[in-house]
């Protein structure tokens, strides 16, 4: 068997060895992690570039068994953030020299929706002058609304796989045709053709899910030739199915390692993809998000949704800031970026080394 040293060392795995690295523990474990530190900053450098988050809508049509706003779900009060307030917190990142903004919501393609989020492509162009980067992160949608949301404006697309093997696939969605495996990963190669820097990831530490899984993942974003990946701790809702299966579940502090093990994983994995730190890291811990830049992250995204509405786009349960207006979150993430020992990169796209290298502009 190979030893723990010699598999760090490596720049192309294969599934056993992947397992390895998300099983370190102790001297191993710090061992990963600078390895992964140490691969980011001679690979892609220091920086973290931020993306502002705005929640815009929690109407969803859709019913995955682990999320919080799912369609079931009558104890959320739905809502839709009106045009104007979208446009106002997309023109504070602007202004304050946010790279670029990511639009996120429940899965709707009703043409009304798919019109109205042509429309607030334009306008966010319009209002920074063409320099606020955007992407999208609503959900599985057809050819044409990929290529239209994409002539529009919007040029980074995030849909998650979830998971990339089709039997967990299912275990997690409902049995029927709006929750099809196929479909999801049809949508994954839409969105590459039409042209997006394309982003997907999963979530870490579900029931039913093992290491083996995970290894899968991140052979799976190498496969697909991802360009970013965003993958987060699963946090369970008491107001969803799979919220039965609790007592299958890791403490949430050892998903939370798990996470940031996947983090550092791919790291060695694939160098110059950009990693985003996801929120719910925080939720489980208040520095979660840094730690993870720490390991090989180099994306965050503060949330500019207006506070109002952020306690009703609860995904999972402890979802952090949520009366944190957008300049206070603005300030305490730099100052904990800082002392992190990281870069912000102000007024920048920050697209990935990956995709630069793909299509030959880097
Ligand atoms: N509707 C869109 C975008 C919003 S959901 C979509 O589904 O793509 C964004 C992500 O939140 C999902 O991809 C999922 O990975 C994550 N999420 C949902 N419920 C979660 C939970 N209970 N724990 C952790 N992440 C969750
Ligand atoms: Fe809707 Fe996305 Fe939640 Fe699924 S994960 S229920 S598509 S918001």
């Amino acid at each position: 068997m190979k030893i723990f040293q010699e598999i760090i060392q490596q720049t192309d795995f294969q599934q056993e060895d992947l397992v390895r690295l998300l099983s370190a523990e102790n001297e191993e474990r710090i061992l990963l992690f600078e390895k992964a530190s140490q691969v980011k900053r001679e690979t892609i450098g220091n920086k973290v570039y931020f993306r502002g988050l705005v929640e815009f809508s929690n109407i969803c049509s859709k019913d995955c068994l682990y999320c919080g706003i799912r369609k079931s779900n009558t104890n959320v009060i739905r809502y839709d953030v009106a045009n104007s307030e979208i446009l106002e917190a997309c023109r504070f990142a602007w202004e304050n020299r946010f790279g670029s903004v990511v639009l996120q919501s429940g899965e709707l393609s009703s043409p009304v929706f798919v019109n109205r989020v042509d429309h607030l492509l334009k306008e966010i162009k319009k209002l920074s002058n063409g320099e606020l980067g955007i992407t999208l992160s609503c959900g599985e949608q057809s050819r044409e609304t990929y290529r239209r949301w994409f002539e529009s404006g919007a040029h980074r697309y995030l849909l998650r796989i979830e998971s990339s093997n089709p039997e967990l696939y299912k275990k997690i969605h409902p049995d029927n045709e709006h929750h099809f495996y196929e479909k999801r990963l049809e949508c994954l190669h839409l969105l590459k053709e039409t042209g997006y820097q394309t982003g997907t990831g999963v979530m870490i530490g579900f029931p039913f899910q093992t290491l083996e899984d995970l290894a899968d993942d991140l052979l799976f974003f190498k496969k697909m030739d991802i360009d970013m990946i965003g993958m987060g701790p699963y946090v369970e809702h008491e107001d969803t199915p799979l919220y039965v299966y609790r007592h299958l579940l890791k403490t949430r502090q050892e998903r939370f390692d798990l996470a940031l093990k996947m983090v550092a994983t791919l790291r060695l994995l694939m160098p110059d993809v950009n990693i985003a730190a996801a929120t719910a890291l925080q939720a489980i811990d208040p520095v979660g998000r840094e730690k993870a830049v720490k390991v090989g992250a180099n994306i965050i995204m503060p949330n500019l949704t207006p506070c109002d509405y952020r306690k009703e786009y609860q995904l999972y349960e402890g979802k952090p800031c949520l009366d944190e207006d957008a300049s206070l979150c603005k300030n305490c993430l730099e100052a904990r970026i800082e002392i992190s020992g990281s870069e912000i990169g102000y007024g920048e796209w920050g697209d990935s080394k990956h995709y630069l290298r793909k299509t030959g502009r880097s």
